[in-house]
């Protein structure tokens, strides 16, 4: 039986912490701790299991010696963050410190530039190993699921992948003209971000959401997806060495689309400071401050997701197309959880990463992205957690884009 830390109790945590509870034959007991202790304690009160100990606290993650301190009062198994990319890197030293698991669920950024790269988080593998403790990065959905589901694919029905495209269709509707899905500072950072894919060894850029395919997806229709960067391509490039091609999808609906081109004309979007009545502000932290929080959306979003991968390549000299996925529904995800699909389909993989660790049946010592540990106890409990995935060798295109 293991102690779990979660911190952050946004969007994501809520359903992690609840995933977490439910899981009961694997952690007894949980601390939830931020900054605003009242919601971590609002989730203590809900949760109101007997199967499971909660405890609330405070932290500010952003301070090494904060998480320590925290850390040494619980004496936690694992520090599951799901708190901010900005909070990774404190996180991890302090899991160093402690000789604690730790586990996030976006690679690390800083908050005065805009952009993401796992080497900031690779270079703690050896004070890890030191440690004797796992450091699981990007155990979401993507990344996460999505490198698992590409390593599965490798190991069972692949010699040799060529290309892999990550397709990742909102097909949910919460009915406001803009709003983001997860946290907007870390969302529009990221969507604003140049396009950019993996090809023969090194990357393509492009103007951001410049290019757009039409993928006829399962339960959702023809969906409008625009080339993206994505922390999944550069630990899928490393870990996959024969790769010639990965690319990442995302769909967005017009609306969203001509919100978010006004809003970067004005330079609400930017990340460097402006001074507005003798203080200093940041633009896109003022712009989150008026968009709905995304753990607001759940009651007011219907529809589903469906995100997964097309993956082409060679087995025993034959080409094999194979795409696998998920469909997650935002009412059902609501139902269970009181949170939209997004969310659940982060938190969900969360606790599955968190589970196979304490578990040892993910087992190391040092810094591991998805893609280093066996996929199938992964693919067996998205099945029993609530994100049952699918298969098929049929093209999912309305035409195929191999340029
Ligand atoms: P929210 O904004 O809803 O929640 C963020 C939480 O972080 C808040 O509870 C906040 O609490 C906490 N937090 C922020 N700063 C600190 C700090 N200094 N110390 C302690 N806690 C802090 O975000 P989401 O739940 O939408 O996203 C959470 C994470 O999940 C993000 O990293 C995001 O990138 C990632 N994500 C990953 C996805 C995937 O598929 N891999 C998909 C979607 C999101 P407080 O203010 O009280 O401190």
């Amino acid at each position: 039986m293991s102690k779990v830390l979660v911190i952050g109790c946004g969007a994501v945590a809520s359903v992690a912490i609840q995933k977490i509870a439910q899981n009961h034959d694997t952690f007894n007991e949980m601390v939830i701790a931020s900054r605003t202790v009242s919601k971590c304690e609002a989730f203590v009160n809900q949760l109101n299991s007997d199967k499971i100990k909660v405890v609330a606290d405070y932290v500010d993650a952003d301070i090494t010696s904060n998480v320590v301190g925290l850390i040494l009062k619980h004496h936690p198994d694992i520090v599951v963050n799901v708190a901010l990319p900005y909070q990774n890197i404190p996180i991890m030293e302090a899991c160093i410190q402690t000789k604690t698991h730790y586990l996030d669920t976006a690679c690390a950024e800083v908050r005065d530039k805009a952009g993401f790269e796992y080497g900031t988080q690779w270079v703690y593998h050896e004070k890890f190993k030191q440690a004797g403790v796992v450091a699981l990065l990007g155990s979401g959905f993507d990344p996460g699921v999505t490198s698992v589901f590409s390593m599965y694919a490798k190991k069972h029905y692949f010699d040799t992948i060529d290309t892999i495209d990550i397709l990742d269709a909102n097909g949910g509707d919460h009915g406001y003209p803009f709003a983001t899905n997860f946290n907007p500072e870390i969302n529009i950072r990221e969507i604003t971000m140049p396009g950019r894919y993996y090809q023969n060894g090194s990357y393509v850029t492009l103007p951001a959401l410049s290019r757009k395919h039409t993928y006829l997806l399962d339960q959702i229709g023809p969906k409008d997806m625009y080339l993206m960067y994505h922390e999944e391509i550069e630990s899928l490039a490393k870990f996959i060495p024969e790769v010639k091609r990965i690319r990442f999808y995302m769909s967005f609906g017009q609306s969203y689309l001509t919100h978010l081109e006004v809003l970067e004309n004005v330079g609400m979007t930017s990340v460097n400071p402006v001074l507005f009545q003798g203080q200093e502000i940041v633009p896109l932290q003022f712009l989150r401050a008026l968009l709905p929080d995304p753990a607001s959306l759940g009651p007011r979003t219907k529809g589903k997701t469906n995100i997964g991968c097309i993956i082409k390549g060679h087995k025993a000299g034959k080409h094999v197309s194979y795409y696998v996925y998920n469909v997650c529904d935002h009412q059902a995800a609501f139902k269970e959880t009181g949170s939209q699909a997004i969310a659940y389909t982060t938190g969900v993989p969360a606790m599955i990463g968190a589970a196979l660790v304490v578990q040892g049946i993910w087992k190391g010592a040092g810094v591991y992205n998805m893609e280093q540990f066996d996929p199938d106890p992964f693919m067996h409990m998205l099945n029993e957690w609530g994100l049952p995935w699918q298969e098929n060798f049929q093209p999912v295109v309305i035409e195929d884009y191999e340029d």
